[in-house]
């Protein structure tokens, strides 16, 4: 049986058993749009629709008095009031607080993201019943502090989140599905080799898989958490902003409302000039119109640069998973921002093929979610698991230690990043005096030797070491990296029996006490 056929078979006996199940679903919390999908009684995964009508939701939120908005009537509101207005908080997931003072108020970018969820959730109830499990994707190259941020939004929008997904490999899945399905009536085979291109509003994300019937592996990731159509946008903002300081002596950037608006601007006309040569922002200003024309081709000259990024990353990619691009069979782009033609043509001219985008760029990630989410509850059920899906770490994990040389701190990496998971690996550190009682590991993720230019996930302190034990005992310190890229540490002194006690300190994490908080007065809050 060929690799096809193995896709189509996989298809009709695991897929056949979801539809009398309870339901979940799958949701994209994006940058700036977010969809939520859910598997129909034929196991196809569909879109719903938000309270508007409309399959996505910009991901913002504006503070009107006690009620948050969140959506379509948030992204108006930018122009009106931009300062109760915070827009795309997943680009701040990891830090303390968002960005932006709202009302005098600091949030938590994870807190915001609750709201998004909250809403996206209010309204698939709406349409589908009771719903109390999701799967939530993030972007593949997110580190685990992230990855921890969102599935703490999920709690406090009161989700029962079923796992998190890297969002290429849910692209993947809905894209293996979809050809599993065309295979079936004949017209294509199921493609071994894939490299996903995800060029969304925030971030940018490239994946190499291997899709072997029902096997999704990822041979390696990576990306850039802050590039992304939004970073198209500001070139288009910075050449109008140049241009009224020029003529008129205005610097818009001084003028929080005006820039929102002139955001949403040029941002439409970023879209238009995916379709026309050239395009016009025209907007009122200290009494005057101004009328500021721009070509495709002025456009692409201004973002040249930041294309070039994102093709470097594809080449690097292809490198850390040892392939070839002509030994690639499909280029799969995912990502509002592919619809630009400059993305479309590069790819086709480093790729040598043509790229792929047979599934809709906007809820690819929310169908692979729908399809996990599917997946993870069908396992409930005997004799199914013929679906499997491989992931690897975006982001090296290590421990700071200090460098006897010279007596600075250093990173010594534990998991190299791109390794297979799950994966557990073990260090042993030793105490430094008779009768230690505990021991602090600072945890960090990122590839430099130096921890300052890492991230630090937190310190782990392993506390009520037995008694009287002599200098230098061994204890070993175990770190599991989850399938979904979530971190488990655990200790143990070689030869001693009781369990010792840790806990991960974390940076910038909120409290459980601060979280069930939060998660009422979202509740309460949320239109
Ligand atoms: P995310 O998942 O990061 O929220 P999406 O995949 O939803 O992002 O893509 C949103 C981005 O795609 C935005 O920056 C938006 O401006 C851009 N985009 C959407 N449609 C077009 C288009 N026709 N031409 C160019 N860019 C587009
Ligand atoms: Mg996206």
């Amino acid at each position: 049986m060929d690799v096809a056929e193995t896709g189509c078979h996989w298809f009709v006996c695991v897929l056949g058993m979801m539809c009398a199940m309870e339901s979940a679903v799958g949701i994209d919390l994006g940058t700036t749009y977010s969809a939520v999908a859910i598997l129909d009684q034929n196991n196809d995964p569909r879109t719903l629709l938000n309270s508007a009508g409309e399959p996505l939701t910009p991901s913002m939120m504006c503070f009107e008095g006690p009620r948050v908005v969140v959506g379509r009537g948030a992204a108006k509101a930018i122009s009106t009031q931009y300062e109760n207005v915070a827009d795309c908080p997943k680009r701040d997931l990891g830090e303390r607080v968002f960005r932006k003072v709202i009302n005098g108020r600091q949030y938590p970018p994870e807190v915001l993201q609750a709201w998004i969820l909250r809403k996206l959730w209010r309204d698939a109830q709406r349409q589908i019943g009771p719903l109390t499990k999701a799967v939530i994707t993030v972007p593949a190259y997110f580190d685990e502090v992230r990855r921890k941020a969102t599935m703490d939004a999920g709690w406090m929008a009161g989700i029962d989140v079923l796992d998190i997904i890297n969002e290429p490999t849910a692209a993947a899945l809905a894209f293996g599905i979809q050809q599993g399905r065309l295979f079936e009536i004949g017209q294509t085979n199921v493609p071994r080799r894939i490299l996903v291109y995800d060029l969304g509003g925030g971030t940018f994300d490239v994946t190499v898989m291997e899709i072997d019937g029902g096997q999704y592996r990822t041979l390696a990731t990576d990306g850039d958490m802050r590039l992304g159509g939004w970073d198209w946008d500001q070139r288009i903002v910075a050449l109008v902003a140049d241009e009224l300081v020029r003529r008129i002596g205005f610097d818009p950037f001084e003028d929080q409302q005006f820039s929102g608006n002139l955001w949403l601007k040029c941002e439409q006309a970023k879209r238009e000039l995916s379709i026309k040569a050239r395009t016009a922002i025209s907007f009122d200003l200290k009494g005057k119109s101004f009328h500021i024309e721009l070509s495709r081709e002025e456009f692409e000259t201004r973002t040249r640069d930041l294309l070039d990024r994102t093709m470097f990353t594809v080449e690097q990619t292809l490198q850390e998973a040892g392939l070839e691009m002509d030994q690639l069979d499909v280029v799969l782009m995912v990502g509002g921002s592919t619809r630009m033609p400059s993305v479309v043509r590069r790819l086709r001219s480093i790729s040598g093929k043509e790229p792929t985008r047979s599934l809709s760029p906007d809820e690819a990630v929310a169908h692979g979610a729908a399809i996990r989410a599917g997946m993870i509850l069908s396992s409930h059920v005997p004799g199914q698991g013929s679906l499997n899906v491989k992931n690897v770490n975006s982001h090296s994990l290590g421990v700071v230690g200090m460098d006897p040389d010279n007596k600075q701190h250093r990173n010594g990496i534990v998991i190299p990043r791109n390794t297979s998971l799950p994966v557990v690996a073990k260090r042993t550190f030793f105490t430094s005096k008779p009768n230690q009682r505990s021991i602090k590991v600072s945890i960090v993720e990122g590839e430099s030797a130096n921890p300052a230019d890492c991230s630090l996930l937190g310190k782990c302190s392993i506390e009520s070491i037995p008694r009287d034990l002599p200098v230098r005992t061994p204890i070993e310190v175990s770190f599991r990296y989850e399938e979904n890229g979530r971190l488990k540490v655990s200790v143990q002194v070689k030869g001693v029996d009781s369990r010792l006690t840790h806990q991960l300190h974390r940076e910038n994490t909120l409290t459980q006490e601060q979280m069930e908080g939060w998660r009422d007065f979202i509740d309460q809050s949320c239109e």
